[in-house]
């Protein structure tokens, strides 16, 4: 069984693709059946199956394992 990737709410992920607005960091809307991220550079929002998902997943920025800084937001 191939390696699942971890995410969960508010984890800041980049995809093997930058969206068109030129930002590559992805925050974590909602996990589930899809996958919801918005751009934090235009705030447009994706919503994804798990599986594509995975397939564009390159990394976290942050989130997971870290007490990293939060970037605090719009909200
Ligand atoms: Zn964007």
């Amino acid at each position: 069984m191939a390696a699942r990737v971890n995410i969960s709410l508010g984890d800041e992920v980049m995809l093997k693709k930058p969206h068109p607005c030129g930002c590559n960091v992805w925050v974590v809307k909602r996990v589930g059946m899809d996958i919801k991220l918005e751009c934090s550079g235009c705030h447009h929002v994706v919503t994804m199956d798990r599986a594509s998902f995975e397939k564009r997943y390159r990394g976290h920025v942050s989130g997971q394992s870290s007490d990293s800084p939060d970037v605090g937001g719009e909200k």
